[in-house]
């Protein structure tokens, strides 16, 4: 039996936390964060972030629940439909899932775009670094040589021929007066955030409430899987979803989930 009281909060590498521990998916993640913060990559608000959302996967019981399932799917079937679908990459993005997001580029054709609400040189360049150091060929984001309209002039910025020309933007942990504004842009926009009521789910067209560590693998195992349908099967999976109820139920599991 494991003695979990011996798992020290500040582990050195990731690989010691045991996997049987009952919170080893929420250790990994802080450990992840904290991680990034210290090579640049993440900002100490992140850790602020990364609490919240902790907060609410404990109430939906840590899993994917089957309208996040279904929210993974559709959210697969419009990057496969899509003529320029664009991921987003944050500092929290960067901390957890870089090479999960490279994957998920790679299964949908996609660019990879660093997008930062607390923007630096230093650290666009630092996630740019990491996400090559896990795969990533063309990274996005640097150029900045394009704005979102109706936002302040620091977190307008985007590449002309990255998010600005995107049909698909896949914004996982996004500010909500950003996603605001690239939905008021005409976007269809893919949101991961555990919070069913926070404001970016709520303006997206695909709203996936799940822990990003879980729903990226899921959105890429779903694009894999759909790899060969054609059109007419894509729209279906589009149509069949529902974002409201998808929104509903994951804010009923938070009230009403048995822990
Ligand atoms: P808004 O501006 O949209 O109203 P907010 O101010 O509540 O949002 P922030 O604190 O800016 O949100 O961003 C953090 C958001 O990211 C929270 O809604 C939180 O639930 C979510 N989040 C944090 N960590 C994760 C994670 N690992 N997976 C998915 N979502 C997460």
């Amino acid at each position: 039996m494991t003695d979990y009281d011996t798992v020290s909060a500040d582990v050195e590498h990731e690989e010691e936390i045991p996997e049987d521990h009952p919170r080893y998916q929420d250790l990994l993640t802080r450990h992840r964060i904290e991680r990034g913060v210290e090579k640049g990559i993440t900002h100490l608000q992140g850790m602020h972030a990364e609490g919240r959302g902790s907060a609410f996967d404990y109430l939906l019981g840590e899993e994917t629940i089957p309208s996040a399932d279904e929210a993974e799917r559709a959210a697969a079937a419009h990057l496969l439909l899509a003529d320029r679908p664009v991921l987003s990459i944050n500092g929290n993005v960067a901390a957890l899932v870089p090479g999960e997001m490279v994957e998920l580029a790679d299964a949908v054709d996609a660019d990879l775009e660093v997008n930062l609400f607390n923007r630096t040189p230093e650290r666009i360049e630092a996630i740019a670094d990491h996400l090559r150091e896990h795969g990533a060929e063309d990274v996005k984001g640097l150029e900045a040589d394009a704005r979102i309209p109706n936002l302040d002039h620091q977190r307008a910025k985007v590449d002309a021929d990255g998010i600005h020309a995107a049909d698909v933007v896949v914004v996982p942990l996004e500010d909500g007066d950003r996603a605001e504004a690239l939905e008021a842009m005409g976007k269809t926009e893919i949101v991961i955030d555990l919070n069913p009521l926070s404001r970016s789910p709520q303006v997206a067209e695909v709203p996936i409430v799940d822990n990003i560590i879980r729903a990226v693998p899921n959105v890429t195992a779903h694009a894999r899987d759909l790899a060969d349908a054609d059109e007419a099967e894509l729209r279906k999976i589009i149509q069949a979803f529902d974002r409201e109820a998808a929104l509903e139920e994951a804010e009923r599991r938070i009230r009403d989930g048995e822990l």
